[in-house]
């Protein structure tokens, strides 16, 4: 028996089993494994160069009722709608906010006009990985930001940064979820938690070609940053993307692998719970 949708469902299935298949072990041209994303989107992706890869490393928490968010605030739920004792098959119901668990920031997040999740193109959203680590640092100040000194030391171990990379901040916050530092609220409601400092994220824009960015905290901003949001402002409307509360960091190259992001394809959503992988 098929539900609707059920063969879109099996195609896609099958599209997705053989892209994975071929990866272990093996070099891939990503412009094939784009392409067929791409006729399941119907939107174009630019043909580049191979990926190749050997291990696929999850960068997502498990999302659960009570996961930290930015303002203290319940942000998820799920509930049981069906359940296999009384209905025969198990189905919940999610109540959530866009921004919660590990998700995307999508340029509407913080812009009149911006692109929403749905329309950024798929051939954005798998890309080279560069990871700025600053654990040392930020172990000693929670405040700390990754400023431009840290992208020209990464420059000057692993060469430029590739062209249409995400740049992703490795704070060791990801290994904090269960404490209280990870959102690291002070007595004055004020979080402490390191971010993007807007003179790197100035410099990322103007001087380097970076489709993204991506933090293990919950903000792409430091938490004590001055101003309303500062490196939200100004990054989000140029048509980039962030990612939020990523996993995982420290199982990841400082360079050389790519990040794919699976954003959820909901019409005008301003980010979304997203399923984040770096092929290794
Ligand atoms: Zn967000």
């Amino acid at each position: 028996m098929c539900y609707p949708g059920c063969m879109e469902s099996v195609q896609e299935n099958l599209k997705r089993r053989s892209f994975l298949g071929r990866s272990l072990g093996a070099t891939l041209a990503a412009a094939t494994a784009v392409g067929s994303a791409a006729a399941v989107a119907a939107t174009p992706a630019k043909a580049r160069g191979a990926v190749s890869f050997t291990d696929v490393i999850d960068l997502t928490h498990s999302l659960y009722e009570g996961f930290p968010t930015f303002d203290g605030a319940p942000w998820f739920s799920k509930k049981p709608a069906f359940t296999y004792a009384k209905d025969g098959l198990n189905l919940n119901v999610w109540t959530l906010y866009e921004h919660t668990g590990t998700h995307m920031d999508a340029p509407l997040h913080f812009s009149a006009q911006g692109m929403s999740v749905d329309e950024i193109p798929v051939g954005d959203l798998v890309v080279p990985l560069a990871v700025i680590d600053i654990r040392d640092r930020a172990a000693q100040d929670p405040d700390a930001t990754v400023m431009p000194a840290d992208i020209r030391r990464w420059e000057s171990r692993h060469g430029r940064l590739p062209d249409g990379c995400c740049v992703v901040m490795n704070s060791g916050w990801h290994k904090l979820l269960k404490s209280p530092r990870f959102v690291g609220r002070d007595a004055q409601g004020k979080n402490h938690t390191p971010g993007f400092h807007p003179s790197t994220t100035d410099f990322l824009m103007k001087e380097r070609h970076v489709k993204g960015i991506g933090v293990d905290t919950l903000s792409l901003d430091a938490g004590i940053a001055s101003g309303p949001f500062p490196v939200h402002n100004s990054w989000l409307p140029s048509g980039r993307w962030g990612i939020e509360a990523l996993a995982n960091l420290d199982a990841v190259p400082e360079a050389g692998a790519h990040l794919m992001v699976g954003g959820p394809k909901v019409e005008g959503a301003t980010g979304g719970l997203s399923r984040v992988l770096a092929l290794v």
